[in-house]
């Protein structure tokens, strides 16, 4: 899955900031799935990365702790350090897939200080542009949440 890119984001502007790769103790659980296979590969190509099994067989990183904030473990001096092995989850952020009722929507998260910024109507344009690449992901119950307040950008059609 590959071909889309965040438009008013840059790697220097996320490696500054870094607020969507620390998480806090309690959110652990709700951090991004990782199949086995790209466990698996994630590990061979940096052996200090580990992961840790749900019950659904999908993985989570393995965070380190600072404090009461988890850390994850692919997050380097200039960011992310998994190029396209990146989760999809983390691909998509600060957009994301949200459910409600019967319906599917992009959202957007209010945590991304560039995002939070950008208007409405240029959100809807990113994510016309891009719609195959929303609409793969809408069908894959694994990357879909449940509503829960976001800023809905687009129903997926
Ligand atoms: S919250 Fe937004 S700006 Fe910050 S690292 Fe994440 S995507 Fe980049
Ligand atoms: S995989 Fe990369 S983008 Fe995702 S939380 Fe970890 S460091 Fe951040």
């Amino acid at each position: 899955m590959n071909g889309f890119t965040l438009r008013y984001l840059s790697a220097e502007r996320c490696a500054l900031c870094r607020e969507c790769c620390l998480f806090d103790r309690y959110d652990v659980y709700d951090t991004p799935l990782i199949t086995a296979e790209d466990a698996e590969r994630i590990h061979a190509l940096h052996g200090g990365i580990r992961f840790i099994p749900r019950p659904d067989g999908e993985y989570i990183f393995d965070m380190e702790c600072v404090g009461d904030v988890r850390c994850c473990p692919a997050l380097g001096e200039r960011g992310c350090i998994l190029g396209r092995l990146k989760p999809v989850e983390c691909l998509l952020y600060p957009y994301m897939m949200v459910r409600a009722g019967e319906r599917i929507f992009v959202a957007v998260s209010d945590l991304c200080p560039v995002y939070r910024e950008v208007s409405d109507e240029l959100l809807r344009a990113e994510v016309q542009d891009n719609i195959s690449f929303f609409v793969q992901i809408a069908h894959q119950p694994r990357y879909v949440r449940e509503y829960d307040g976001q800023r809905l950008i687009k129903e997926i059609p």
